[in-house]
C-alpha cells in the first residue's frame, strides 16, 4: 500500500474551446503527492489551474491525459473505489434550493451508497453548527450556512481524504474560524485534507505541505517548514559613509557591492541576527551612513514563483 493518500502523475487537461474561444490547456502535466494525514495547501494565482485539479479529483471534470491514485485505488480502474475515498466541498455553491440541510446531507449519503445505520447526520449538522437549521430550506440559508452546509456533504460517506476548494475566500473572520477548527479537528482524527486558499498566511498556519502551481504546471513543492526556511532570507542594504576597501565576511552573511554604491548583506534570519551582520560591518572597518532591511515573505516567494513568465 502507498503512503501517498493522493498520487498524480503526468496529469493534464484541455478543455475545449467553445463558443469561438481558443482551447485552453488548464493543467500542463502535474506529478504531486499528497502524503496521508497531511494538510496540504494548493496555492495559486486565479486561473493557475486548481479547481480543475480539485475537480478532476472529485470526479467532476474529466482528465484529458495522466493517472490519478486515490487511497490507493486509480482513478479509472476503481473509480468506486476512488471516488468513496475522497469528499469535496468545491468552490461553487451548488445547493438544491429546495432541500433543507437534513435532506441535502441525506440524498448525498444515498447517493454514496451509506446504508441508514452508519449515517450520521445529526453529528455533521452539528460540527457545521446548522442543528437549529436542520429543516429549513436552502434558500433561506446564509451564505456562509450554506458553504457549511457544503462541508458537511463532503462528509457524508466518512472520506479518507477532504478537498476543500477556497473554504474561506469571502467569509467572515466567524466562519473561517469554524471552517478551520472543524478541518483541524478532523486531520486530528486522521482525515487527510487538501484545501486551496488565497490567503498565505493561512496556508502557513494551517498546512503542514505545500505546492504551488502557476499556469497549470507545479513551480514549488515543499514541506512548509522548507518553504518557510527559504522565505526567511533577509537583505540588509547598507549606504557606507565612504569608498569600502574589505566586504564584511561572517557566517552566513553573503556580502555584495551594488552599482549604486550600496552593500547588500544577505542572511538567513533564523541562523544569523541583524545583529550578527552589523558586527561583520563593524568589523571590515566600514561606517554606515544609511541602512535598510529588504526581507521576503511568503508573499514574495509566491510572486516569484508565479509572475508571469
Ligand atoms: P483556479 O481554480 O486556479 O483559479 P481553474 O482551474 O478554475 O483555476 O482554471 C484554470 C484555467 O482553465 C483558467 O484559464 C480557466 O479560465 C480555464 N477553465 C476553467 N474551467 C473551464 C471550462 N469549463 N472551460 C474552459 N476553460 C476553463
Ligand atoms: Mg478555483
Amino acid at each position: 500500500m502507498s503512503e501517498d493518500a493522493i498520487r498524480i502523475e503526468g496529469l493534464t487537461k484541455t478543455y475545449r474551446g467553445s463558443h469561438g474561444q481558443p482551447e485552453k490547456q488548464a493543467l500542463k502535466g502535474i506529478d504531486l503527492n499528497v502524503p496521508r494525514g497531511s494538510v496540504f495547501g494548493l496555492l495559486g494565482p486565479n486561473g493557475a489551474g486548481k479547481s480543475t485539479l480539485i475537480n478532476i479529483l472529485a470526479g467532476l471534470v474529466t482528465k484529458t491525459a495522466g493517472k490519478v491514485t486515490i487511497w490507493g485505488f486509480d482513478q479509472d480502474q476503481n473509480p468506486r473505489q476512488s471516488r468513496a475515498a475522497i469528499g469535496v466541498m468545491p468552490q461553487e455553491l451548488n445547493l438544491d434550493p429546495f432541500f433543507t440541510p437534513r435532506a441535502a446531507l441525506e440524498v448525498q449519503a444515498g447517493l454514496y451508497g451509506v446504508p441508514r445505520s452508519q449515517r450520521w447526520s445529526d453529528e455533521i449538522l452539528a460540527m457545521i453548527g446548522l442543528t437549529d437549521k436542520a429543516e429549513a430550506y436552502a434558500r433561506t440559508l446564509s451564505g456562509g450556512m450554506r458553504r457549511r452546509l457544503l462541508l458537511g456533504k463532503a462528509l457524508v460517506h466518512r472520506p479518507q481524504v477532504l478537498v476543500l476548494d477556497e473554504p474561506t475566500a469571502g467569509v467572515d473572520i466567524e466562519l473561517r474560524q469554524m471552517l478551520w477548527s472543524n478541518v483541524r479537528k478532523l486531520n486530528a482524527k486522521g482525515m487527510t485534507i487538501i484545501l486551496t486558499t488565497h490567503y498565505l498566511e493561512e496556508a502557513q498556519e494551517m498546512c503542514d505541505q505545500i505546492a504551488i502551481i502557476n499556469q497549470g504546471s507545479v513551480v514549488a513543492r515543499d514541506s512548509t517548514a522548507n518553504l518557510l526556511g527559504r522565505l526567511d532570507a533577509r537583505a540588509m542594504v547598507i549606504q557606507p559613509d565612504g569608498p569600502v576597501s574589505t566586504l564584511p565576511q561572517g557566517p552566513g552573511i553573503e556580502a555584495e557591492a551594488r552599482a549604486d554604491g550600496t552593500l547588500a548583506l544577505r542572511y538567513h534570519n533564523r541562523q544569523t541576527s541583524a545583529e550578527d551582520v552589523l558586527a561583520a560591518v563593524r568589523a571590515a572597518g566600514i561606517h554606515i551612513r544609511d541602512v535598510r532591511t529588504e526581507q521576503a515573505d511568503l508573499e514574495d516567494v509566491f510572486l516569484a514563483l508565479t509572475s508571469s513568465r
